[in-house]
C-alpha cells in the first residue's frame, strides 16, 4: 500500500494530497483544542460527526448555488474538497453577543445584534488570530476590494442558510466562523467556502432551554461534547432517529 502525502496537519484536521490534482483529502480528527490549544482533549466520535455535519452544510450551500470546497464524504472521517488558496482570515458573522466581543466590548452574552455583524481576524495562531479591519487586509494585500466584497456577501448568505436550518431544528445560530478559499478556473479565481462547518466553528443554543450544544461545552467544561453534537446531528436528521447520545456514532449512508 502507498502512503499517502501529508500535506497540512492542524488542531482538529489533517489535509492529504487527493487522488487527482486540485483535490485535497480533508481527515476529520478526534482532538478538540480551545483557548488557542492551551486546552486540549480528545472527544471520540467528534471527528466522524463533524465530517458529517460539515459533509451536511456545505451539501445545503452548493444546492443553493453558494460555492463550497466540498465535492464529497469518502467515509466516516474523510472528505474529498477542492484544492483551494486559503485566505488567511477568519471571517465571523454574530447574531447574538457571546464569546470575544462580550469582553472586547463589554457587552451581556445573549445580547441579539441590532443586525448581523461580520468581523475578520488575521489567521495566525502565534499572534492568537487577531482582529483586524478591511483598512489592515487592504494595505495588506490579504485581500482586494472585490474579494472584500464577495466575502460579505458569501459570509451573509451563510448566515441566512445556516440561521434558517438551525431554527427548523429549535436551535439558534449565535455565531459562527468561515473561512474562504481562492479556486483557480484558467483565467478567473473564484471564491468558494472551505475548512469546515460545524459545532466547532459555531455557536448554536437551544431555543427553548438555551443548553449549549458547540465547543463551548468543551471550553467551559459544560458537558459532554460528543452528546452535545450528536443532538444537533440527530435534530438535522444526519444520525438515526431515536439514537442515543454516543461516542461512536453509528451514521445515515
Ligand atoms: N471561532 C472558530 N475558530 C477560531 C475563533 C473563533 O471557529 O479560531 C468561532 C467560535 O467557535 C465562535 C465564533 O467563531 O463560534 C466567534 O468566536 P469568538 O470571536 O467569540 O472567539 P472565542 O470566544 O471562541 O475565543
Amino acid at each position: 500500500m502507498a502512503r499517502r502525502t501529508k500535506i497540512y496537519e492542524g488542531k482538529a484536521k489533517i489535509l492529504y494530497e487527493g487522488p487527482e490534482p486540485g483535490t485535497i483529502v480533508q481527515y476529520f480528527k478526534d482532538d478538540a483544542t480551545a483557548f488557542n490549544a492551551e486546552k486540549m482533549a480528545v472527544i471520540e466520535g467528534k471527528g466522524a460527526l463533524n465530517n458529517r455535519l460539515s459533509e451536511y452544510f456545505m451539501t445545503g450551500l452548493n444546492g443553493i448555488g453558494v460555492p463550497t470546497h466540498f465535492i464529497k464524504r469518502l467515509n466516516m472521517r474523510e472528505q474529498l474538497v477542492r484544492q483551494c488558496e486559503i485566505i488567511p482570515l477568519e471571517v465571523i458573522v454574530r447574531n447574538v453577543a457571546a464569546g470575544s466581543i462580550c469582553t472586547r466590548l463589554g457587552i451581556e452574552e445573549g445580547t441579539p445584534m441590532p443586525r448581523p455583524i461580520v468581523e475578520y481576524c488575521y489567521k495566525d495562531d502565534a499572534l492568537g488570530d487577531p482582529l483586524v479591519t478591511e483598512e489592515h487586509i487592504a494595505a495588506f494585500g490579504w485581500a482586494s476590494q472585490q474579494d472584500m466584497e464577495d466575502i460579505l456577501a458569501l459570509a451573509l448568505r451563510v448566515n441566512d442558510f445556516m440561521s434558517g436550518v438551525m431554527l427548523a431544528v429549535g436551535i439558534k445560530l449565535v455565531d459562527f466562523k468561515i473561512e474562504i478559499g481562492r479556486v483557480y478556473e484558467g483565467d478567473f479565481q473564484r471564491l468558494v467556502v472551505a475548512d469546515e462547518i460545524s459545532p466547532d466553528s459555531c455557536r448554536l443554543w437551544d431555543i427553548e432551554s438555551g443548553r449549549k450544544l458547540d465547543k463551548d461545552v468543551f471550553r467551559r467544561d459544560l458537558g459532554d461534547l460528543a452528546d452535545a453534537y450528536t443532538e444537533v446531528a440527530r435534530r438535522l436528521g444526519v444520525l438515526p432517529k431515536g439514537s442515543t447520545p454516543m461516542t461512536k456514532p453509528t451514521l445515515i449512508n
